[in-house]
């Protein structure tokens, strides 16, 4: 396996891979990796010859300086893991090497990055844009892989990629959870055990607002029940759940096939976020 942190070296090297006319896939992380990202992996080792994993902790997308700070850092594990699933090549650069001066440029994807997480952390979509346009320009992959986990964020990342044409292909790869059903994310090492099993809440509030809503009870009253749920556990806070339009993430008050609950909050000072389609 290569690992570049430079992106002069990255480029030489799979300039050479596509001169022999060999395919492309990325993955973008940041890192501190587990079996979601090592599935995103795998997904792209089906459909490429090579697989570039970028990690990369990126400062424009974080409106706390705390939750950037406290991110977990993991390197010398992430590179151990990737080296099991097969893939190619690594690249994790500096900030320096990514933002040579603070940019100025900004993203606005309309009501889309307004929404949501957009509304609970501002300017989060536009750094996510900025530095997936950057990888997406180093790398110039064939595909590029997502997890539905983050499923506004891949959104915003379609938009981008169909507005300034380019020529990838996206892919969007289910939740991986733990036995328990909790939502695997990088952020979970942050929890103690207890905490754990507290976050399992929103994956319980997802179960059981879609049951509820499937049985015909409003939206309101589901986020009524979902807020006490969570907040009946010291320590919980809710910032949202939403049922929204798949396509454009409008919120819906209407269950359909083409909807999905996306919920979002705290435990202790730890934010996570999960989702469930309606399907
Ligand atoms: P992150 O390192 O958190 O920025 O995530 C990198 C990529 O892995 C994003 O496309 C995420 O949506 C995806 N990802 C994170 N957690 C999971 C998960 N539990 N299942 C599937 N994909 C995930």
């Amino acid at each position: 396996m290569e690992i570049f942190n430079e992106i002069k070296p990255l480029r030489a090297y799979l300039n050479t891979l596509r001169r022999q006319q060999l395919t492309i896939g990325l993955v973008p992380t940041m890192g501190a990796l587990h079996h979601g990202h090592l599935e995103l992996i795998r997904a792209s080792r089906k459909e490429n010859d090579v697989t570039v994993c970028s990690i990369y902790v990126n400062p424009t997308q974080f409106n706390n300086k705390n939750d950037l700070e406290k991110y977990p850092r993991t390197l010398d594990a992430d590179i151990a893991q990737l080296s099991t699933v097969g893939c190619d090549a690594i690249f994790a650069p500096t900030n320096l090497e990514m933002y040579k001066k603070a940019s100025e440029l900004r993203f606005d994807f309309g009501s889309l990055d307004k929404i949501l997480e957009g509304e609970f952390r501002p300017g989060h979509f536009s750094g996510v844009a900025l530095v997936v346009s950057k990888l997406f320009n180093i790398v110039q992959p064939n595909r590029a892989y997502f997890g539905q986990k983050d499923f506004q964020q891949y959104k915003v990342i379609a938009k981008l990629a169909d507005e300034l044409l380019f020529d990838i292909e996206l892919s969007s790869v289910p939740i991986v959870r733990e036995p328990t059903g909790l939502a695997m994310s990088s952020r979970n090492q942050r929890l103690s055990e207890p905490d754990k099993l507290k976050a399992l809440v929103f994956y319980h509030s997802l179960l059981m607002a879609k049951e509820l809503l499937l049985k015909g009870e409003s939206t309101a009253a589901v986020k009524v029940k979902v807020k006490e749920k969570c907040e009946a556990l010291p320590n919980v806070k809710l910032e949202y759940i939403e049922l929204a339009d798949t396509e454009n993430l409008i919120p819906s008050q209407n269950v359909s096939s083409k909807t999905i609950l996306l919920i979002a909050g705290y435990v202790g000072e730890v934010r996570l976020i999960d989702n469930l389609l309606m399907e």
